[in-house]
């Protein structure tokens, strides 16, 4: 079978390791959560290949690289909160439920949302809150966060998610144009930013206040 469990330590002795991902609780949940699942229809076969892939509403769940890359960047130990913008697929928000306490979850479109959560809850997460709005702003009634993931490609980084941000936390966001952008990480100590580029990246626009 494609989407099998080999299919998956394949995809992590295969694309993960070689590239650099070393984390082995990050390279666990890769080899542990059905990418598939959040793939669905005719493109299951392609769910542990290389690549990003469409999801509806002209959408994409990510390259696994880019997911295992992002969440390594975390530097998750299991008792954060952590909040992600864009839960697209849901891939990313399973692969942070294994690896946090509670994962506090945003997406724009609802009927994303809605597919996304039938499926992790079937799956049998109860770490996970979601919440249908417009995440540049957050959610703050939860903050703050030891970690903060953005899945969508920002101009700037949106102050409101800053302000969210614990001390100490780590936040990873793509900050450019709307082609391309710089995976950027960033970490707050004593109120102050510091930021480091991760590299070059693809992801669709954020849309929004301090958005697009
Ligand atoms: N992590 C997801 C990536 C989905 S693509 C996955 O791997 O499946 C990025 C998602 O961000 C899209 O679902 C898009 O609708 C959402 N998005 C874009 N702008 C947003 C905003 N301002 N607030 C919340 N979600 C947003």
């Amino acid at each position: 079978m494609l989407t099998d469990d080999k299919a998956r330590e394949r995809m992590v002795s295969e694309q993960l390791i070689p590239r650099g991902i070393k984390d082995p609780r990050v390279l666990h949940a890769m080899a542990k959560v059905p990418r598939h699942r959040f793939v669905g229809g005719e493109r299951v076969s392609q769910a542990y290949m290389d690549s990003p892939l469409p999801i509806d509403e002209g959408q994409t769940i990510s390259q696994p690289y880019m997911v295992a890359l992002m969440t390594e960047a975390l530097e998750l130990k299991g008792d954060e909160k952590t909040l992600e913008i864009g839960t697209g697929s849901g891939y990313q928000t399973a692969i942070l439920a294994e690896l946090c306490a509670r994962v506090y979850t945003v997406e724009r479109i609802s009927e994303l949302q809605i597919k996304a959560r039938e499926i992790l809850e079937s799956l049998g997460y109860t770490n996970i809150f979601y919440k249908t709005v417009n995440g540049t702003l957050g959610w703050e009634e939860q903050k703050p966060y030891d970690a903060i993931i953005v899945t969508a490609g920002a101009p700037r980084i949106p102050t409101p998610l800053v302000d969210q941000l614990a001390e100490g936390g780590r936040m990873v966001i793509p900050i450019g144009d709307r082609v391309s952008q710089e995976l950027t990480k960033i970490r707050k100590h004593a109120g102050e930013i510091s930021s480091e580029s991760l590299g070059g990246c693809r992801f669709v626009a954020l849309l929004g206040e301090y958005g697009w």
